[in-house]
């Protein structure tokens, strides 16, 4: 997860907390396309794509479910809910047999992440990290971006207004 933050390149400027500056610099070095059917930039929200090999993202191994998992060829915890009730010889043929019913619609599904409630700079700062991990073809796992989102304060401004320990404080995911 650190490796997220440290994609996040030092502010060139003498001075990290001029951020209105620091914000707009790395606004421009931002790929406005990136990953046009996955980020919707206007509501700040990450839906990862199957059909994206560079996403965590994978339809749940039960033939006629469509919830999205992170780990190829697993349940989701509906289906493997359902499939651990079931008797170990009902179990074979459960991927294809198995008729899911009707899902919980969740405000953030298992292949996304919001930036949402981040402040204009850290999202951009998180992006920034996250478009120079695709450069370099690291497999993008929403889940890991909800739990750094997740840790990170309230009200925050930058990352770079992090404590410097922050990043070890994070779950190894
Ligand atoms: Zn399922």
């Amino acid at each position: 997860m650190s490796a997220v933050l440290a994609a996040v390149p030092q502010p060139r400027d003498t001075d990290a907390r001029d951020l209105p500056h620091w914000s707009e610099w790395l606004v421009g070095q931002l790929d406005p396309h990136w990953r046009a059917d996955e980020w919707d930039g206007e509501m700040n929200i990450f839906t990862g794509s199957v059909d994206n090999p560079l996403t965590a993202a994978h339809y749940c191994r039960v033939v006629r479910c469509t919830a999205m998992v992170e780990a190829f060829n697993s349940y989701c915890s509906a289906c493997e809910y359902h499939r651990r009730k079931k008797n170990t010889e009902d179990r074979a043929d459960f991927a294809e047999t198995h008729q899911p019913g009707v899902r919980y619609a969740r405000p953030v599904g298992k292949a996304q992440f919001t930036l949402a409630p981040q402040s204009a700079t850290v999202r951009t700062e998180i992006l920034y990290a996250l478009q120079q991990r695709d450069q370099m073809e690291v497999i993008l796992v929403p889940a890991r971006v909800r739990h750094l989102t997740g840790k990170l304060p309230a009200g925050l401004r930058s990352l770079f207004d992090l404590d410097p320990g922050f990043a070890a404080s994070l779950e190894k995911l």
